[in-house]
């Protein structure tokens, strides 16, 4: 007799990473990671971690975890408006470093 295996899941986050981090991504990718998130079969193991290393002091930082954004510095992005201001900043920072901002 053997012995049935499931496929291991894959993590939307596994296969897509950049979307993940609100320093790579765009507004748009940041907002489907999150729905991704949403949808995700280990989204409450997710929020029990992030939240163990939030109390322990240890911030995420420029990602989406469980379906929320972090800035780089830790703090949560709490409303979409917050988030099209990050990624326009983000955007912002990128033309400078390449030379090309206005
Ligand atoms: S809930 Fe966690 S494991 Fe699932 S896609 Fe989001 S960050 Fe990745």
């Amino acid at each position: 007799m053997t012995a049935r295996r499931s496929a291991p899941t894959v993590l939307p986050c596994a296969i897509d990473p950049q979307s993940w981090d609100i320093d790579e991504g765009s507004y748009r990718a940041g907002r489907d990671a999150q729905r991704e998130c949403f949808r995700c079969p280990r989204l409450a193991a997710c929020r029990a971690e992030v939240a163990k290393m939030i109390a322990a002091g240890d911030l995420p930082r420029s990602m989406i975890w469980a379906g929320v954004a972090y800035r780089h510095e830790g703090t949560a992005v709490a409303t979409d408006r917050e988030l099209r201001v990050y990624y326009n900043r983000v955007e912002g920072q990128r033309a400078i470093e390449r030379g090309s901002a206005a």
